[in-house]
């Protein structure tokens, strides 16, 4: 079969399923998803969950061409976009020619039209977005996080950049990665014995950031609101389905915010990019849906969520979070059945103990079944730079717990106050000295100011209902884990 010239413009599926009658002869360019009976090609270019049906004629095929549609083969089709008289789609293209652009050995291709494992599919992370789950995770990450800048962009949030790179060693947040060029083998050591970070690059020592909010604070201190939307990396060893050790995280720092301010703007905020999704990712969602109900029919029935996927979003989308201080949790958990009957692993007895995700996960799922906000958390839990109540007990904390993923947000009203702040950092054996520029923002006209920290993975854990945070990253990093 002669191919034409290529005077038409090719076509992404996702504008020609949508107007299909707007066209009559086409080019598609895309991947083969398979090929039955020798006759019929399901090509997909990305743009769009659906496939487009193309026909071949085989008896007017070369054979040559033929062997080559093989699953995975990306390949270039002219034809005629007509209606389809078979069910399951709504047009179809009558193929003109067919150009093999790549092709794909079916006896080593590893993707095949079937159900892989999502294990397997990490092991072929470079691969896995040719499947029809990850494309529909990736393309709602990405509508999720345009949806992001646009909240904050409406509202007028300035968007700053923090550095990845951090000198800080008080971010406090986690364990952390360095950065360093010197020997490994054999590193130039000091006076008493300790590696000599003076002869490092920076001449000092230096870690990946684990959170740009301190730097953020100096932005909102001049900018007034502002955003960071970065990665973030912690070295701790949390072999779980919710951490990863690079992870990209959403930060508003805001000036004259007190905490409520703080609660409402981040309740508004995930209630927009999930009503953001439910208007843009219809499709995506409706198969991620569908994807997710046969996944817990395998579940025993007391483990199955009682709520589809679109389900839970518009629920949360639809209703208020549930405001409980943690004092009042710690009552509910306390009188709790799990907690009577020893059922917890760890029991609640005092006031003042850090709750666990399985605490988390009973005032959410069970007790309100709502997202919680928890705030007022005890000083001794939280840290340093969170504005400390009346009662010197508490400070002024909040997180967002979410059911099915645990902790979603982070948050506080900081200490804007520069010696309650200063007396906070000696009890808790900071170095000051470190922190000399964070100081000068309560000398130098400080304010009340708030802000918090959304882990980007969880959000998009929660709207696509994946049950591991490693399968909503491109390229997950872990323990033991960097391939790619
Ligand atoms: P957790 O208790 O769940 O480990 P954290 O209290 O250490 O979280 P924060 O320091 O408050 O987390 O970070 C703000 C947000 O970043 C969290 O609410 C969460 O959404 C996200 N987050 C924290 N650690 C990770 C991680 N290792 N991987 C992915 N997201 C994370
Ligand atoms: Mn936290």
């Amino acid at each position: 079969m002669s191919r034409k010239s290529d005077a038409m413009t090719s076509y992404r599926l996702v504008d020609l399923l949508s107007k299909s009658n707007q066209y009559k002869t086409v080019i598609v360019k895309g991947w083969v998803k398979a090929f039955r009976a020798n006759r019929f090609i399901a090509l997909n270019d990305g743009s769009t969950i659906e496939n487009l049906q193309c026909v071949v004629d085989f008896k007017k095929t070369d054979e040559s061409i033929l062997k080559k549609i093989n699953t995975g083969a990306a390949l270039e089709i002219e034809g005629e976009l007509i209606e389809s008289m078979g069910k399951g789609q709504s047009v179809e293209v009558m193929v003109k020619s067919i150009v093999i652009i790549g092709e794909a050995d079916p006896n080593i291709y590893p993707i095949q039209p079937k159900k892989h494992s999502f294990e397997f599919l990490r092991e072929k992370a470079h691969l896995r977005i040719r499947t029809t789950t990850f494309s529909s995770v990736m393309r709602i990450r990405s509508v999720l996080s345009f949806a992001i800048h646009k909240f904050f962009n409406d509202k007028g949030f300035c968007y700053v950049h923090t550095p990845i790179i951090t000198g800080s060693d008080a971010e406090g947040a986690g364990e952390m990665f360095r950065v360093s060029v010197l020997d490994a083998k054999n590193p130039k050591l000091n006076q008493e014995g300790n590696v000599d970070f003076k002869q490092d690059f920076f001449g000092k020592e230096t870690n990946l950031t684990v959170s740009g909010q301190l730097e953020a604070e100096t932005y909102a201190q001049g900018l007034g609101n502002v955003y960071t939307f970065g990665p973030t990396f912690r070295a701790e060893k949390s072999n779980t389905t919710r951490h990863l050790a690079e992870f990209w995280m959403i930060e508003p720092e805001m000036s004259f915010y007190d905490l409520d301010m703080n609660m409402d703007l981040a309740e508004e905020f995930i209630k927009y990019t999930l009503n953001h999704i439910l208007e843009k990712c219809e499709k995506d969602l409706t198969f991620l849906d569908q994807r997710l109900s046969t996944e817990e029919k395998t579940k025993p029935q007391n483990e199955r969520s009682s709520m589809g996927l679109i389900e839970k979003i518009k629920f949360i989308v639809n209703n208020n979070f549930k405001r409980v201080s943690y004092t009042d949790a710690i009552e509910i958990l306390k009188k709790s059945k799990p907690n009577k009957k020893k059922k917890f692993k760890y029991l609640i007895e005092e006031w003042g103990t850090d709750l666990q995700s399985e605490h988390e996960r009973f005032l959410v799922e069970k007790h309100f079944n709502a997202p919680v906000i928890l705030f007022d958390y005890p000083s001794k839990i939280k840290a340093f730079y969170m504005r400390m109540n009346d009662d010197k007990k508490t400070v002024r904390a909040m997180d967002i717990l979410f059911p099915g993923i645990g902790e979603i947000v982070g948050g506080s009203q900081r200490e804007e106050r520069l010696d309650v702040l200063e007396s906070r950092i000696e009890k808790m054996g900071i170095d000051k000295k470190e922190l000399w520029w964070y100081l000068d923002l309560r000398r130098f006209g400080s304010t009340p100011h708030s802000g918090f920290g959304l882990g980007f993975e969880r959000l998009v854990q929660f709207a696509t209902g994946m049950s591991n945070i490693r399968d909503v990253i491109p390229f997950p990093r872990t323990p033991q884990n960097a391939s790619f």
